[in-house]
């Protein structure tokens, strides 16, 4: 397995600690708002990356959080909590806002056949995220080795990170923090008694801006709640001990969120927080930042109303590398979505036993699903991947179809490592069936009025049927 490794630049063979095990942690959404489709392509590159791991040999350890509490509305100490104004914004508790939102990510993650995390199992949630609140102890805990360490300090407002006691600090964005001191001159500050301008909160009394936040808990230091980047580090630390194989997240991460676990964890802990950083590029939308404003920053809601299937979203991902940004327009699904129909109509094909079926030689199906690994165990070569199972596709004459239970390995191999649902497709109907056979033998007498009659019949139930020289062959025009 070959990864892009941020932290060095460069591509890498990936070396776990353990030889046959890789620990994965993948920074999960504040759940105050829908996950938008570039939120979604991280969730997709983190997927096919367990996945890619899965098969190259790799049993896959995997944590995600919930941040349920802290991310505030920049990534600095600046601003409300995003739980608080999203519960102000739909007149609902801080709980009930994070419970809806998880739900409607799950549901998202169902829907696009993503993986749940499974290191960890929420005793009151009953499920396999990591919810921040949850780790609250975890979370006190490495605040004071931090202040025992001297790498914290505490004001009347908050405890701060102090972070020019970490040499390493930034070494993620390779930005020197003398350069980032010179960014931050103009942005605000609201607490005077701060050292240092990318010192960050890791506990908020809740005094002051925060004397009415309504998640609190008691602390060593008084009432407060955790800051956003160090349930991260507290939540790997529980639930998958440091350092961890493999950290991801989308590019934005890289300037500070990442920097600042990273940060905690060596501060508390005494060493690296993990060994392979590997970050996803953003979606664009018509080739600008998607936004609230520009109201193009679109949800699986919003693909799924207008009639596209989700997996026609993942399939759209997949079909660019995961480090190039991807420039989202309604065309390019719409033509993923029509690749994902040419794919079924191959799938569907098990069904059709009537055409020539060959016996494919023993070893064949072992091999091509290796070309596929081979591709995605490379940096994730999602395209080359695809690029394959297409030619593989193509590769079958017009007439012809495979024996079933070859179809059955193909498909279920191919799912595990695409997860594009081409296995256990369901056969057509027996009135279909039927009709295409009446279809046939109104051929047969060469009475065309009846045998176009019977094709839109079949075709107002979704079902195309084309004429190959070894008979009728059925495709669904639709999901
Ligand atoms: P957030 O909830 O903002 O932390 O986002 C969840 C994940 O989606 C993070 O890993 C982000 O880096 C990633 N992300 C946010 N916006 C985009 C985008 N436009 N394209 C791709 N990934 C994104
Ligand atoms: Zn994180």
């Amino acid at each position: 397995m070959r990864l892009y490794n941020t932290l060095h630049r460069q591509v890498q063979n990936f070396k776990p600690q353990q030889p046959k095990t890789a620990t994965l942690y993948t920074c999960g959404p504040t759940v105050y708002n829908y996950y938008h489709i570039g939120n979604l392509r991280n969730a997709v590159f983190n997927d096919t990356l367990r996945r890619a791991l899965t098969a190259t040999g790799y049993e896959v350890k995997h944590t995600m959080n919930i941040t349920d509490v802290g991310h505030l509305v920049s990534d600095a100490d600046e601003g409300e909590d995003k739980l608080e104004k999203g519960a102000a914004r739909e007149g609902k508790t801080v709980w009930e806002v994070a419970e809806h939102y998880t739900d409607a990510f799950k549901q998202d993650m169902a829907a696009l056949n993503v993986q749940a995390p499974n290191s960890y199992k929420s005793p009151k949630y009953h499920d396999t995220y990591a919810r921040a609140t949850e780790f609250i102890d975890e979370q006190i805990k490495m605040v004071e080795a931090l202040l025992e360490k001297g790498y914290a300090y505490q004001t009347e407002q908050a405890i701060y990170f102090d972070v020019t006691k970490l040499a390493s600090y930034g070494e993620l964005s390779g930005q020197k923090l003398a350069d980032k001191e010179v960014a931050a001159r103009d942005e605000v500050v609201t607490d005077k008694e701060k050292h240092h301008p990318y010192d960050f909160a890791v506990w908020f009394f809740t005094v002051g801006r925060y004397k009415d936040h309504t998640m609190h808990w008691p602390s060593p230091w008084g009432q407060g709640f955790p800051g956003w980047h160090l349930e991260c580090s507290a939540i790997i630390h529980g639930t998958l001990g440091d350092p961890i194989d493999i950290h991801t997240g989308g590019v934005d991460h890289i300037g500070t969120h990442h920097p600042n676990e990273m940060a905690q964890t060596e501060a508390a802990f005494g060493h690296p927080l993990a060994n392979y950083w590997i970050h996803n590029e953003f979606i664009l939308v018509d080739n600008t930042k998607m936004s609230k404003s520009k109201n193009n920053s679109y949800t699986l809601k919003d693909i799924t109303d207008k009639g596209f299937h989700p997996l026609a979203l993942r399939l759209l991902y997949l079909q660019a590398h995961y480090r190039s940004e991807l420039n989202f327009t309604w065309e390019s699904l719409e033509a993923a979505q029509n690749t994902l129909l040419n794919l079924y109509g191959w799938a569907d094909l098990k069904h059709q036993a009537n055409l020539a079926a060959v016996r494919l030689p023993d070893d064949e199906i072992d091999k091509f699903l290796e070309s596929v690994t081979t591709a995605l165990a490379d940096d994730l070569g999602t395209t080359e991947a695809l690029a394959i199972l297409f030619r593989y596709v193509s590769k079958l004459a017009p007439g012809m179809t495979l024996d079933a239970e070859d179809f059955d390995r193909l498909t279920a191999g191919l799912d595990e490592l695409l997860a594009l649902n081409l296995s256990g497709r369901p056969d057509i109907t027996a009135p279909q069936k039927v009709l295409i056979a009446e279809r046939e033998t109104a051929r047969d007498a060469r009475d065309w009025p009846a045998s176009d009659k019977l094709r839109s019949q079949l075709a107002k139930q979704g079902l195309e049927v084309s004429d190959t020289p070894n008979g009728p062959r059925w495709r669904r025009s639709s999901f």
